[in-house]
């Protein structure tokens, strides 16, 4: 056979003449979203192109800001929808590196003990124990234990921290003891201490030494200043990606609100109970009403971030940015319960929607969190390569057991209730003389948290986010409907957080900054997809199968 060879280039000079011909596959960003072109793009309509792999996906970093001063280890958010977050969501993803933003469709009071919930459950030092005093009794220690979850009670002689601590309860001194017995009679006054002014390493070594369920810490006269929890170092030993301030080790709890004159009430009573980021919950955010609040709370509450929204435009984002915004929050009319879109004609396809503002914000320091639309990893690796900080989710996680509301069967598939805020089931709830749609189980209240029994008149918050006035006839914005059973967060939000790494390693990107300096400088490069390129890149051809997203 004649030998060819000399018609082809020597192989081992393909690098070479890559560099020597630098045409790039694929499109820059810019190509990519020039919407002169082709409209606007949903996530769905491109792919991100390979890069390099050389490193375990394991080591890929997904660290990443959601405002200028709240990194998270996940860039999750749960949106604030009223079946979706609520305490035990907001708790659950925050100890799995993300943060739940809890719905604003209930009273003040309910919403700002969701959030003392979320503040309680892990601490450092926790610096504001619940403390009794040797003449309460057993019963008292179970009352706090049904309300706030915990028994392990410092006992001082004024009832009251800084009193002069003489004993501590636990939950195996109040076994098999009548509710009346006083403390005195139950508590153990043999106590490990530690001095005030100890670091939190110290202390952590001194409680695990000591073998005991907490370590008082007191200052020179024996007085309470401080306690710690065994409980804390387990948990920060199994959730190492846990959204949490540095220095209280308490997890980051975040609300939405309206932008009415009652908001401002709401807002006091959120940021008492330890709110570290609020949410401006409205589908039009550039509106004077949020420019006005959003300056309020600046003036009143400095050190809480504000992630103001929704927005689309550029426009939209610098007149938010200009009033104070921390981060913005991207999206209208993408959400898989919306109908916006469909109703006002108003609304941007998502993918050039977080571009667009995303592309402005940062240059401004204000992270973007991009708001629905989110429906499999690969989205989120999309809004992250369009430059967003975070995803919002609503959808993805109604379906889990951390979602409020109870399973039920539909056409034979377990489901869970999942609503538009802009539904008229939800602007109606609570609304005097408005029908009240019950979500099957109760779309506010798990039982699990020390909510107040008092029940008031709700403003109706959903009704807030789509109606600044108030209109006599509400038209929908959202449906109403139920999604399938995910399981546990516990379990779901680790396969995000796995998928998105080994999504950054075909990329060839190690973590968030990477992938937006490759995005950048055109070296990470994308592909339009056509519409038989989707159908491609679905599963198809097969009779039947079974699609299970991950195991472990
Ligand atoms: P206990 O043994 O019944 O007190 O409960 P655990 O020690 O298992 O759990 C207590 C959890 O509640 C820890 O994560 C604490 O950080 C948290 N916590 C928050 N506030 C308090 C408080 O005032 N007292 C106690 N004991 N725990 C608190
Ligand atoms: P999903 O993750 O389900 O695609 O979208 C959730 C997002 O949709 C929420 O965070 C919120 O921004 C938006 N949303 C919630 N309810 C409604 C609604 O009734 N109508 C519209 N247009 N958007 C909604």
């Amino acid at each position: 056979m004649p030998s060819q060879t000399s018609t082809f280039l020597d192989s081992s000079t393909a690098l070479e003449h890559l560099k020597a011909y630098p045409r790039f596959d694929g499109l820059s960003v810019k190509e990519l979203m020039d919407s002169q072109v082709h409209g606007g793009l949903t996530y769905n309509d491109f792919l991100l192109l390979p890069g390099k792999i050389d490193f375990p996906a394991g080591v890929v970093n997904t660290e990443s800001r959601i405002t200028r001063n709240v990194t998270l280890k996940t860039p999750f958010l749960s949106s604030p929808m009223d079946t979706v977050t609520e305490g035990e969501m907001a708790i659950a993803l925050a100890l799995l590196g993300g943060i739940g933003v809890i719905h604003h469709n209930q009273t003040a009071e309910n919403q700002a003990a969701m959030v003392r919930a979320v503040k309680r459950h892990e601490n450092g030092f926790i610096t504001d124990p619940v403390v009794l005093s040797p003449t309460n009794s057993v019963e008292d220690v179970l009352d706090i234990k049904a309300r706030l979850g915990f028994c392990g009670i410092p006992i001082t002689d004024t009832g009251k921290l800084g009193g002069k601590l003489v004993g501590i309860v636990t939950s195996r001194d109040i076994q098999f003891r009548g509710p009346a017995t006083p403390l005195t009679e139950v508590m153990v006054t043999n106590l490990v201490t530690a001095p005030q002014g100890i670091t939190l390493p110290e202390a952590n070594d001194i409680l695990r030494d000591s073998k005991k369920g907490k370590l008082p810490i007191v200052d020179k006269g024996g007085c309470l200043v401080s306690l710690l929890a065994r409980s804390d170092l387990l948990k920060n030993q199994s959730y190492p990606l846990a959204s949490k301030n540095p220095v209280t080790k308490q997890l980051y709890a975040a609300a939405a609100i309206g932008t009415r004159p009652a908001d401002r009430d709401r807002l006091n009573l959120l940021v008492e109970a330890g709110l570290d980021v609020v949410v401006l919950d409205s589908s039009q955010g550039n509106s004077t009403f949020q420019i006005e609040m959003l300056q309020w709370i600046k003036a009143t509450h400095p050190k809480l971030d504000v992630i103001a929204g929704n927005v689309v435009t550029r426009e939209q984002a610098a007149s938010l940015i200009a009033a104070g915004a921390d981060g913005l929050r991207v999206g209208m009319g993408s959400g898989s319960i919306c109908i916006t879109q469909e109703v006002m004609a108003v609304g941007r396809p998502q993918a050039t929607a977080v571009y667009a503002v995303a592309e402005f914000a940062n240059k401004f320091g204000v992270p973007v969190v991009a708001d629905g639309g989110i429906s499999n990893v690969g989205h989120i690796v999309k809004a992250l390569a369009l430059g967003a900080g975070a995803v919002m989710m609503g959808g993805l996680l109604a379906g889990t057991e951390e979602a409020p509301g109870e399973y039920f069967y539909h056409e034979g598939k377990r489901v869970k209730a999942y609503r538009g805020m802009g539904s008229l089931e939800a602007m109606e709830q609570g609304r005097p003389g408005g029908t009240i749609t019950k979500v099957r189980g109760s779309a506010t209240g798990s039982n699990k948290y020390p909510y107040p029994k008092k029940v008031e008149t709700l403003e109706n918050a959903a009704t807030q986010r789509y109606f600044s006035e108030n209109s006599a006839v509400k038209v929908a914005q959202g449906v109403s409907g139920d999604v399938q059973d995910k399981g546990s967060i516990k379990a779901f939000v680790p396969y995000l957080y796995a998928g998105l790494q080994h999504s950054f390693q075909d990329v060839g990107v190690r973590n968030v900054a990477e992938l937006r300096k490759g995005v950048e400088s055109g070296s990470v490069r994308f592909e339009m997809r056509t519409a038989s390129a989707q159908v491609e890149g679905g599963v198809h051809g097969l009779n039947s199968y079974t699609k299970r997203l991950f195991s472990g």
